[in-house]
């Protein structure tokens, strides 16, 4: 055996073939052997499935804890590394490489037909099976977000849907067991009226049958398909009554990610952000009531330096309002200043001054310390959400 091979092991675990080279280099397949881990050289890259490729950056800073970017890749790049780890792993490879990366193509531009571009996950999500009930986003006028201004709001009929449904299923086919969960998007899914979206979550029921039960009779699907999760908005519409609310619930939503950015109202006005805190935690508590997790998003640095105190205290006096449960979350994402955006143009007339991500790090620090949770698995975790490193592999 070559010293080559000798380096190399690899690994099928039921979800995902794995590569591994000098203990150290991985590429991990998924059952449609498509990338779904790639590290090389020292250096991570991420291919989405819609064929748009991220190298993953460390930037070095004063601190001892790691930040990192996320700097696009042609795709020709992506192919070049992709043949050079196919060389690595030649005797295993069951098909020619270029047949791979053409059908690799393919299949991106099969997604792409499938999918509106998925913007953004919940970090929790990252290997949710999502399919798309909405699409966009029907508010859209955040002065710092641009995720779904590229396509205009509508919601998919049952029939759309159910179409929906099939062709995702078709498109992962043996690469589902790598999946787990359900993620409804886009923006804010959760949020449509409760008799379409029970609709909606009995579809997804219907196409992905649990085939087992918990403890209590409740029933589960081996790849948790059986718990779906959405964002929602926290200003648009009426309130939700604990009853609807329940039996969503029933019907599998088991999770509600709500972006509140910020418990200031000054820094809430910047972002052009309509939310009254005391309707976010009453949702938040008819939630709670119904038994759905919650997890709930703050900004890092939005408000700049004028209004870090007013966010850091509005944020904290909001937290304090609700009571989280260990199963609850709270993510904490650095505020991403797009220029030209509303924001920027905002931030800029009002003298705002931006955070340094490692001010925003401060600023996390900050809000963790004072919130003083019990740690998990008896707490809420609190973690860190980089936007920047996503990508739908
Ligand atoms: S932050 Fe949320 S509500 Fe605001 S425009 Fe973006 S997706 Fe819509």
């Amino acid at each position: 055996m070559c010293p080559g091979r000798r380096r190399l092991e690899r690994f099928w675990d039921g979800q995902r073939l794995k590569f591994v080279w000098n203990k150290l280099e991985v590429l991990s397949l998924d059952g449609r052997s498509r990338p779904v881990a790639l590290t090389m050289n020292g250096r991570q890259y991420r291919r989405g499935l819609d064929g748009n490729c991220k190298e993953i950056v460390r930037v070095a800073g004063p601190t001892e804890r790691d930040l990192y970017d996320a700097v696009p890749m042609a795709a020709s790049q992506m192919d070049d590394l992709l043949r050079e780890w196919s060389q690595r792993i030649s005797s295993w490879m069951p098909f020619e490489v270029e047949d791979w990366l053409v059908g690799l193509r393919r299949d991106a531009r099969n997604f792409c037909s499938i999918y509106q571009p998925v913007s953004i996950l919940p970090p929790d999500q990252y290997r949710s099976l999502v399919f798309q009930l909405t699409e966009g986003c029907a508010y859209n006028r955040c002065s710092f977000c641009q995720l779904y201004q590229d396509r205009p709001y509508r919601c998919k009929d049952r029939q759309s849907f159910s179409r929906h449904i099939g062709r995702v299923l078709e498109y992962f086919g043996p690469a589902l067991p790598w999946r787990r969960g359900v993620f409804l998007g886009d923006a804010n899914a959760a949020g449509i009226s409760t008799a379409r979206l029970s609709e909606a979550l009995e579809q997804i029921r219907q196409s992905l049958p649990c085939d087992g039960t918990d403890q209590q009779g409740a029933p589960r699907h081996p790849l948790q398909f059986e718990q779906v999760s959405s964002f929602q908005d926290t200003f648009s519409g009426r309130l939700r009554a604990v009853q609807d609310w329940r039996q969503l619930r029933k019907l599998g939503l088991d999770q509600v990610h709500l972006g509140i950015e910020s418990g200031s109202s000054a820094v809430l006005d910047l972002l052009r952000k309509p939310i009254e805190s005391g309707r976010v935690v009453e949702m938040i508590n008819r939630l709670q009531q119904a038994d759905i997790r919650v997890s709930l998003i703050f900004l890092l640095g939005a408000g700049g330096r004028e209004l870090a105190h007013s966010h850091v205290h509005g944020t904290l006096e909001l937290l304090q309002r609700v009571q989280l449960r260990a199963q609850d979350r709270v993510y904490l994402s650095d505020l991403l200043v797009h220029p030209g955006s509303d924001y920027h143009v905002l931030s800029q007339e009002l003298g705002i001054t931006p955070l340094t991500r490692w001010e925003c790090r401060e600023q996390a620090r900050t809000l963790r310390e004072s919130l003083r949770y019990e740690p998990p698995p008896r707490g809420p975790a609190v973690a860190l959400y980089d936007v920047r490193q996503f990508v739908y592999v």
